[in-house]
């Protein structure tokens, strides 16, 4: 049986973050007849294995560092445990009903939904191997065309290659099919989502451990924050294992792992582990595309190549998101995807994501949130004697009643003689919150003198930040 074709003016290849945003501009906002293929859950990574189910967790990890702290406060809590099956059971159905809710987004927005998932054949055909919207293969290909079509496939955590039994792990993905709290974990990444996954499981007391590469983690953030964090979590009972590589990972009949690994103390076996995570970077779902089919082209790491209004080589073929792996947040490929279709579909012919000054933040233990420019990135770009740096750390009011006490430090970086705030890093409770407005502060260009004028809002820690000497 021949084919079927279908024709649209927008093809979106890949419905997470990105591709959700564009298809539904573009159709609700302009008319177009969209399409989205998409072959997992929609949602994408966010929905369903990042953010939400993530910040869920990292809930959960605060209630419980709450209940043990409340103590201090005079509660008089007897703590019967955490059922972490329910929970998870529960962090499920919330998912489950995002993406009901996302199935019918489209279907108010117009924006027809293909389960299934796809290939590119030529620069304007792709052909879907069906689904159904639960992911079981019809054994049907269907093949579409668009005059423009949209690559925002996402990407997939990396499990390395050169370790012998590396299988045994999970990645982040596992991390929330778990149905069951591990009392003995190990972690290998120093990135935010390993450093996050981490700080989840020590609160809920689990004994972990975390492998990186060198002396500290977060290392693309301002060195106060990968100094104060990495000293904050071995100052709660992580085992930080510096400078460290895996060598081989082994698993017995009871199903446990050892870990054997070299640091700069030698080498070491970590046995008895439950679960091992590896979180060391994502690649771009790229595999099965048939990129080559049309033509597109990619960087050695494998991302597409797109300009900075979201173009790739080939006319009419667009890409964004984790795939393009420019700055990997869901709000980034939001923001993209609702530009390119401004530009595309909303006759707006310079409408393009500006990738500066971006606010992100770490839902660490405390939180971390960082904008724009780190120091050494500063001293660099504007020299030395153009920078001024404002800092400060203190006990937020928070811990007075507490006997153990959690750091938070602020860093201003500033620019030029007018002192524009360039740089912006924060560390302790509450950043999550805090940064949002920071961040419009900045996008207008804030200078220390601005961050003055504000009057601060007592007693909180946020007021440092206006208050800095
Ligand atoms: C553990 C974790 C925590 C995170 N936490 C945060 C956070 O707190 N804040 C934040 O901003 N970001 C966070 N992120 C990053 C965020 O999830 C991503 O940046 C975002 O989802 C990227 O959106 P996207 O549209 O590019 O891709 P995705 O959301 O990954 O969507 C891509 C979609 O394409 C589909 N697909 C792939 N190939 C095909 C194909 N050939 N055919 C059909 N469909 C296909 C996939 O199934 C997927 O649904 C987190 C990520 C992880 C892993």
């Amino acid at each position: 049986m021949a084919p079927i074709k279908n024709h649209f003016d927008y093809l979106v290849i890949g419905g997470g973050s990105g591709g959700l945003a564009s298809a539904r501009r573009a159709s609700s906002l302009y008319g177009a007849k969209a399409a989205i293929i998409e072959s997992g859950r929609l949602g994408g990574t966010c929905v369903n294995v990042g953010c939400v189910p993530k910040k869920v967790s990292w809930y959960a990890a605060t209630i419980q560092e709450t209940l043990n702290e409340a103590k201090g406060y005079g509660f008089d809590i007897e703590q019967k445990g955490f059922d972490f099956k329910a929970f998870k059971e529960k962090r499920d159905a919330y998912i489950t009903r995002l993406n009901g809710i996302y199935s019918r987004n489209l279907n108010n927005d117009k924006v027809t939904y293909i389960p299934g998932r796809a290939r590119f054949i030529s620069k304007t055909e792709v052909e879907v191997d069906d689904h159904t919207p639960e992911g079981q293969k019809l054994g049907t290909k269907s093949v579409y065309t668009a005059d423009k079509i949209l690559i925002a496939t996402g990407g997939y955590p990396i499990v390395p290659k050169d370790v012998p039994g590396a299988e045994y792990g999970i990645t982040s993905d596992g991390f929330f099919e778990l149905d069951y709290l591990p009392k003995k974990v190990a972690l290998v990444g120093a990135g935010y989502i390993a450093v996050e996954l981490a700080g989840i499981f020590q609160a809920l007391g689990v004994e972990t451990h975390l492998f990186i590469r060198y002396d500290t983690f977060l290392r693309s953030f301002d060195p106060m924050i990968q100094e104060v964090m990495t000293s904050q979590y071995e100052k709660v009972g992580m085992h930080i294992h510096r400078r460290s590589k895996q060598t081989k990972i082994e698993k017995d009949e009871s199903g446990k792992l050892a870990i054997h690994y070299e640091d700069s103390n030698g080498s070491g076996v970590l046995s008895d582990v439950d679960e091992l995570l590896w979180a060391i970077g994502r690649n771009p779902e790229v595999g099965d595309l048939g990129l080559e089919a049309a033509g597109i082209e990619q960087n050695t790491r494998g991302h597409i190549i797109a300009d900075e209004y979201q173009n790739t080589n080939v006319e009419n073929i667009y890409s964004l998101g984790d795939v393009v792996g420019k700055l990997e947040l869901t709000p980034v490929a939001i923001a993209a995807g609702r530009r390119l279709s401004d530009r595309l579909f909303g006759g707006q012919p310079n409408a393009k994501l500006d990738y500066g000054g971006v606010p992100s933040v770490v839902f660490a233990h405390p939180e971390v949130g960082s904008i724009g420019l780190t120091e050494p990135e500063a001293r660099q770009k504007y020299g030395d004697e153009n920078i001024k740096i404002y800092k400060t750390s203190f006990i937020a009011m928070y811990y007075a009643m507490l006997e153990h006490k959690g750091p938070t430090s602020y860093k201003l970086v500033c620019m030029g003689p007018e002192e524009k705030v360039v740089g912006l890093h924060i560390l302790g409770l509450g950043s999550g919150e805090i940064l949002q407005g920071f961040g419009v502060a900045m996008k207008l260009g804030a200078t220390k003198k601005d961050f003055d004028s504000c009057v601060a809002i007592h007693p909180t820690s946020a007021e440092e930040l206006v208050t800095m000497r």
